[in-house]
């Protein structure tokens, strides 16, 4: 082995949902939104002008910042924007968690974190999900250098009351909590979307007022349609986020492009169409969760656009195979306790009569 590689820093990366490029894929195994983004998005793209490319985009991406901002019901110094919540909470974990006690976080969750904490050597300790897959609050009750957990949580669908999520915080004054809500928008009900409202009664934005040590993640990726454009945000006191731009500003000045900039202002002004793409992905889980049941499957009452199945006599990774073949993609993780699941998004009503007509023919 060359001396210098001696010097590298070695990670083991995380590994993304496949892409893969087969025609006539049922693509449901990154969960992403089946719905296309909003029309204005693209009119916004179309109209980008040569000048606007030609220079560097506002570092402070105010105008995202501001949208941001508005849909969230907070002052603009609130707010921090990025690539994706993966770079807002790479960022987050680089900023916060820099106490050399070791953060926690749930032994099922969004795999990333393990990954980001090796990156920034933090040191962390994993809590256990109960057997229903809950978080366990009081696990959380300890002495630690920082809290992060997603609500609803991934890949298990499984969404936190608010009220849990207060006590979590009570506990933790003295340390920063990071509550990833890449999924909260589809924990919302009927009427809290037809009532124009963004912000659901489960979401820690509600607590923000409350605890200057929360932070919230939220992306445009899962129910905004823009999984392709990157486009993430944090929410916290103007103290925290002043601390998440130093640590930016250390970085790359200029994270968000022009175009993501445009895209971004565009979709939050259309959001009476999200919430009605929001409530019919909602009506299509629900169907399909008393369709699933019939089949026998079993999965955890889910708050987000996926469902996390199991069934007592087929093998989920065969399942995986054979949907696989029927160009049907969901996601199956070979891990500890969660090997006999799928993660299934939830995509359009033909896309998951597909599904089920097939579940249907193997499963008798
Ligand atoms: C999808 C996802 C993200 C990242 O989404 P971005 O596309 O980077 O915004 C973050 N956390 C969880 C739990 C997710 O499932």
């Amino acid at each position: 082995m060359p001396k210098w590689e001696n010097n590298v820093r070695r990670v083991i990366p995380y590994t993304p949902g496949e892409q893969p490029k087969i025609r006539d894929l049922i693509k449901l195994n990154t969960n992403e939104n089946p719905y296309p983004p909003s029309e204005r998005v693209l009119e916004a793209l179309r109209n980008l002008e040569a000048e606007t490319l030609r220079r560097y985009p506002d570092p402070a991406s105010a105008l995202l910042t501001e949208a941001v901002a508005k849909h969230c019901g907070v002052s603009p110094d609130r707010v921090f924007v990025g690539v994706g919540s993966d770079d807002v909470l790479a960022m987050s974990f680089l900023t916060f968690f820099a106490s050399g006690r070791p953060i926690l976080f749930p032994d099922i969750t969004y795999s990333f974190y393990d990954v980001w904490a090796q990156l920034f050597r933090i040191p962390y300790e994993t809590q256990p999900l109960d057997e229903n897959f809950r978080i366990v609050n009081r696990d959380y009750y300890r002495e630690n250098g920082g809290i992060i957990f997603p609500n609803p949580n991934a890949p298990t669908g499984v969404l936190k009351g608010l009220d849990e999520v207060h006590r979590i915080l009570e506990h933790n004054r003295d340390v920063a909590v990071i509550v990833d809500e890449a999924y909260i928008d589809f924990s919302g009900t009927e009427e809290e979307l037809k009532s124009g409202c963004n912000v659901p009664a489960s979401s820690a934005l509600n607590l923000i007022d409350e605890f200057d040590n929360l932070l919230v993640v939220q992306t445009s990726s899962k129910s905004m349609s823009l999984a392709g454009m990157r486009i993430g945000w944090a929410v916290g006191s103007s103290r925290m986020i002043r601390y998440l731009n130093d640590v930016k500003y250390s970085f790359n000045s200029y994270t968000m492009s022009q175009a993501a900039i445009a895209a971004g202002c565009a979709a939050f002004s259309d959001m009476d169409y999200y919430r009605t793409c929001t409530a019919k992905i909602i009506a299509t889980r629900e169907r399909v969760k008393s369709e699933l049941s019939e089949l026998g499957f079993r999965f955890p009452d889910s708050g987000a656009n996926f469902l996390f199945v199991t069934h007592p006599e087929y093998k989920a990774a065969d399942l995986f195979r054979q949907l696989r073949q029927e160009k049907i993609l969901v996601r199956y993780f070979d891990k500890p306790r969660i090997d006999n699941y799928l993660r299934i998004t939830i995509g359009t009503d033909a896309q998951m009569n597909a599904l089920i007509a097939f579940l249907k023919k193997t499963i008798c």
